[in-house]
């Protein structure tokens, strides 16, 4: 059964409310998780606490158990002689960035003149998730994982 520290390997179709297909896993290769420690969206964990292997089930994840709501606030403009003077900025380089003691990740959106528009929004906020998952696999975490606070693949520590 899916519980805390379980590592939990899926086969999962990601589609947004437009049914538009945003993500899958590979057909031989599973998405392997640490169930209990935030890997996964809020929504995505709580829905799959309980299941066994084989299970399918879809579950609907709104953007408060997802990615977040979008933040207008978060699309900024920024003045060009804040970045590196040695740095080419062009649309879809991204940077972090603390936000209220959050680390945030910007995507610049576009230039124009001597201002930079950026965007920290995840891509996926403000949208509702749809996830069509099947259960392959549930084993218990070794030690190791536990103490790194993720999964690891066959091969050991892959990251
Ligand atoms: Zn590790």
């Amino acid at each position: 059964m899916v519980k805390k520290d379980s590592v939990v390997s899926l086969s999962y179709t990601l589609t947004n409310a437009d049914g538009q297909q945003l993500d899958k896993s590979a057909p031989d290769k599973p998405f392997a998780y640490l169930h209990g420690k935030k890997q996964i969206v809020p929504g995505l964990e709580n829905a799959l606490e309980g299941l066994a292997i084989g299970d399918k089930k879809e579950i609907t994840v709104p953007p408060t158990e997802g990615y977040g709501e979008f933040d207008p606030k978060l699309k900024l403009d920024i003045e060009r002689s804040n970045f590196p003077k040695d740095v080419d900025i062009q649309p879809g380089m991204q940077f972090s960035a603390d936000v209220n003691g959050d680390n945030l990740i910007f995507t610049v959106t576009g230039l124009e003149n001597d201002k930079v528009q950026v965007d920290g929004n995840h891509p996926l906020a403000g949208q509702t998730l749809h996830f069509d998952v099947e259960v392959v696999e549930i084993r218990d975490a070794t030690k190791e994982e536990l103490e790194h606070g993720h999964s690891h693949g066959p091969g050991g520590h892959q990251h």
